[in-house]
């Protein structure tokens, strides 16, 4: 992404350049734009919003724009570009999409009356970070506004979301700082002014980048920090929140606020607590395994159809699909929090009939905490108070909705119900149903509201009978019947009488016109009747402006209260939706318990499950107990279904963890504190070692920090490097995890690596499954049953003889992969593979290696072990030459039969 232009790029030149052009108004657009140099400027001229200098050329980048010049043709022409006024919303959009800001310049005088030069203000300053317009945020998303400073080891992090007033601090440790804030994916970012340069070390995980700003040293001051906190939130000091301790976060904290006061955003009383974000309460999901899972859309994420959130959200309000996203990422640990959900869940399944008023009356509340945070910054339109009212009747049916249900997450829900009625209330008295989208465009406040405004409108509205009857007075009072009253453009009202009536005008008529077959006049009564008329509907619209905004402030203090329905509405959303495809799909309620049990019967994968023909999944068993086997070895062809069974057990406990119901037909599931998928990189000649060398280090976290209570997917490791390091390192790995003296994490290792099914002969908490293929009628048919037991050694080349290989081919193959397995040497020193291909074929080539008599065989070990440098040999290799011993001796018992 491009960065904001610094101050000196934009603001510099175009000082020097506006020398060219040195007219009123560019005198003005300079001076605005001096005050806000790092921003791209929309300046107001007419219906178009104009940019200029280095903005126009950056816009015309960004939004595909025709660039032209003013003033061409004089000395120093100024670049130009510009958009339709009405259209801006849209072009704001993506100028923010691409990390700019955007200072919103409009004329604040009605250009009519203006003496000279029209007055011109910044109306609106737009970040990355700060909108809050509905156009330009995603539904499903909660989007913050981060500052970060680092320390030390540690890095101070504040985040702040503007719609929610959700805000929250913290420090973590430098490497864990990618992983924060991947979840948070922030589009802008403030940054301390002496970072510049280095800000890649903290920001490379997230893509797209975020807009940065850069805020100076200086302002990271912590008592300046807790005074701003403490006025926003109106304590003394910050005790109350337990956060004193974070000095470096607060200084973030600090610095936001400060920030978005200088943008203008002075209303912030949604705003009223700050929390310390703390990651021991939730199950931990890290940047890899999130991506690996695809549990939610990440910014770059995959298509979105295919992520868990996606997949079963069936929330009806907009805050129900962007809380459900973080139960789903931020899953419990709690037994006793996650069964609240589970019964709360468990009872809108049962009752059927209230399930459905529940989410009838859900699908009727709109954004309220957008509409919300809208008002309390006083950006909120007159629709938005409409909508606030409407999602505020339909919230009250929610709450009564409620009443029947006993769970304690519901019957909590609606005992601290405050459904804000009289806010409700407010807004049918002052606001008319069906307001114009801006307050100046008439019609937002409604009809007995205020006695100024009903009489003004009165004389708009009841003008033309002020003029019939009007007329039919002077007709009576003349004695003229075709004396007319009307009225034109230029010479305004007038009343007409024909030539022949000339001489009955009476003398307070004065002359204003004289047609050819007529004479226009008008009277005092008439005149003051025109001033009140065309002066009344300029002050209406001034008037409804002054007056809505008025209503909009003292309505903005309940901000908070607003925010607490909306999130109410958003948990009962969540737990219905659970209900609403726990129902559809016919998941199960999963035990959540303390111990470390999992065991699961007939899961399923929650989102292939659905893009797979009805049916055509295959359900599969886990049964991972305490005492019994800790890691599961399960082996099985490429395309055997390995990675699919990993990833559906991963999902399952999130689901269960999240208050979810599962795809299941029993679940019972130790509490998991924390989930580790790792997938081996695939041989990328392109990327090299350095794939292998990410794989290596993802693992080495997992060794370091997976604890008994983890669940660890392993999914193919040490695929990426040759097959005897790859090999060599996923047995190291199985035997560390084994080995833990506090107790192995939970494990599934998917391999194709068949060699590690002798794990389980030394190691007792491993055990071996497979993945099924049959052959049927010539073809390969993938079972994807995971059964118990080790693979068929052969598999691979089982299954290239199934897909019709010719039959010379796959007799060399298993003769070269006996040898290899064997891994004997020539005479000439060299593996025997080349053996066959140099050597005339011997009449059983296959058989070759098991014929040998067991003390030839003996005295070739002896030999090798001889051959052996054990000072120069690596330790990996050293493991792998031990692995081909024993396997070489355990084939020769059972061959010594033959
Ligand atoms: P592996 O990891 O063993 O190579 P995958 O898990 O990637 O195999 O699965 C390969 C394909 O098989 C998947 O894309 C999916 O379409 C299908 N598949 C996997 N598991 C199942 C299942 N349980 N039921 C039906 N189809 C499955
Ligand atoms: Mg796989």
């Amino acid at each position: 992404m491009t960065p904001l232009p610094g101050p000196d790029e934009i603001a510099g030149k175009d000082a020097r350049r506006a020398g060219g052009v040195d007219t009123p108004m560019m005198r003005q657009y300079q001076s605005i734009k001096q005050a806000h140099p790092d921003a791209i400027l929309l300046f107001r001229m007419g219906d178009f919003y104009e940019m200029f200098h280095d903005d126009a050329v950056v816009a015309s980048k960004v939004l595909g724009l025709a660039l032209t010049t003013r003033d061409k043709g004089k000395t120093n022409p100024v670049a130009m570009a510009g958009v339709p006024w009405h259209a801006a919303e849209g072009y704001i959009a993506r100028l923010l999409r691409a990390g700019y800001k955007v200072t919103v310049c409009d004329q604040v005088e009605d250009s009519r009356k203006a003496k000279g030069l029209v007055k011109r203000a910044v109306t609106e300053v737009v970040t990355p970070g700060t909108v809050l317009s509905d156009h330009l945020l995603r539904p499903e998303r909660d989007m913050y506004l981060a500052a970060l400073h680092p320390e030390g080891e540690r890095v101070g992090l504040a985040a702040l979301s503007l719609s929610s007033g959700d805000f929250w601090v913290a420090e973590p440790q430098r490497d864990r700082v990618a992983d924060e804030l991947d979840l948070l994916a922030p589009p802008e970012v403030l940054l301390p002014e002496s970072l510049r340069g280095r800000e890649g070390d903290l920001l490379s995980a997230l893509d797209p980048a975020p807009a940065i700003t850069w805020v100076a040293d200086g302002r990271w001051d912590e008592r300046r920090a807790l005074e701003t906190l403490a006025a926003q939130f109106k304590t003394h000091g910050l005790d109350g929140f337990g956060v004193t301790h974070l000095s470096a976060a607060l200084r973030c904290a600090g610095v936001l606020l400060d920030y978005l006061v200088g943008l203008g955003r002075t209303h912030l009383e949604h705003v009223t607590a700050i929390r310390e974000r703390r990651r021991v309460a939730h199950l931990v999901l890290d940047e890899i395994t999130r991506r690996n899972l695809e549990i939610v859309e990440l910014s770059a994420g995959a298509a979105p159809e295919t992520t868990l959130a996606a997949s079963i959200d069936r929330a009806r309000t907009p805050m129900g699909s962007r809380l459900l996203r973080r139960w789903l990422v931020e899953p419990l640990v709690d037994v006793p929090a996650i069964r609240a959900r589970h019964a709360a869940v468990r009872e809108l399944l049962e009752r059927r009939p209230v399930r459905a008023r529940l989410r009838e009356a859900l699908g009727r509340v709109r954004d309220l905490e957008r509409a919300g945070a809208r008002l309390v910054c006083e950006k909120a339109s007159p629709r938005d108070l409409v909508e606030i009212r409407a999602s505020l009747r339909a919230a009250q049916e929610v709450a009564e909705a409620l009443t029947t249900l006993h769970a304690p997450f519901l019957a909590g829900a609606r005992d601290g119900w405050d459904g804000c009625e009289d806010l409700a209330a407010a807004i049918g008295e002052a606001i008319a149903d069906a307001p114009a989208a801006a307050a100046r465009d008439g019609g937002v406040i409604r009809d007995g509201w205020n006695d100024e405004l009903d009489e003004l409108r009165g004389v708009t509205r009841h003008g033309k009978e002020w003029v019939l009857a009007f007329q039919e007075r002077e007709r009576a009072r003349t004695g003229i019947a075709s004396l007319k009253v009307g009225f034109n453009r230029v010479f305004g009202y007038y009343i007409e009488v024909t030539r022949p009536h000339k001489d009955r005008v009476p003398a307070d008529y004065s002359r204003k016109q004289t047609l050819s077959g007529a004479e226009r006049f008008v009277t005092e009564e008439l005149r003051a009747f025109e001033e009140k008329v065309l002066d009344a509907e300029d002050r209406v619209a001034e008037l409804e402006e002054a007056l809505f905004v008025a209503f909009r402030r003292d309505l903005a203090r309940n901000g908070a209260r607003l925010a607490a329905v909306a999130a109410a509405v958003a948990g009962v959303d969540v737990v219905a939706a659970f209900a609403e495809i726990a129902a559809e799909r016919g998941y199960v309620e999963p035990a959540v318990e303390e111990g470390s049990a999992l065991a699961i019967t007939e899961g399923r994968h929650p989102v292939l499950e659905q893009l797979l023909p009805r049916g055509a999944f295959i359900a599969n068993d886990l049964h991972l107990e305490p005492e019994e086997a800790r890691i599961h070895l399960i082996t099985g062809p490429n395309m055997a279904g390995k990675s699919t069974f990993l990833r559906q057990n991963a999902l399952l406990v999130i689901l269960a963890q999240a208050g979810a119901f599962v795809p299941a037909t029993s679940a019972r599931i130790g509490v998991v504190d924390r989930i580790f998928t790792r997938i081996g990189a695939r041989d990328d000649l392109a990327r090299g070692q350095s794939t292998f060398l990410v794989e290596m280090i993802e693992t080495a976290r997992i060794l370091h920090q997976a604890t008994p209570r983890s669940l660890v997917l392993l999914d193919e490791v040490g695929r990426g490097t040759s097959t005897f390091d790859g090999l060599s390192i996923a047995w190291a790995v199985v035997e560390h995890l084994h080995e833990r003296p506090e107790g192995a994490p939970r494990t599934l290792f998917a391999t194709h690596y068949h060699e590690l099914t002798d794990l389980a002969l030394t190691l007792s908490r491993v055990k071996n499954y497979h993945v099924e293929v049959k052959e049927w009628e010539g073809c390969v048919v993938f079972l994807r049953r995971v059964v118990e037991g080790a693979t068929d050694r052969s598999y691979g080349i089982h299954v290239a003889s199934l897909a019709g290989l010719p039959r010379a081919v796959i007799e060399r193959a298993r003769e070269v992969l006996e040898n290899l397995e064997a891994g004997e040497l020539g005479a000439e020193g060299l593996p025997v593979i080349a053996r066959g291909a140099r050597a005339p074929r011997r009449a059983e080539p296959i058989q070759l290696p098991l014929v040998v008599a067991p003390t030839e065989r003996e005295s070739a070990l002896e030999r090798e072990l001889r051959a052996l440098d054990i000072d120069r040999l690596p330790p990996v290799e050293a493991l792998a030459w031990l692995a081909a011993w024993k396997r070489r001796l355990a084939r020769d018992k059972r061959g010594g039969g033959r």
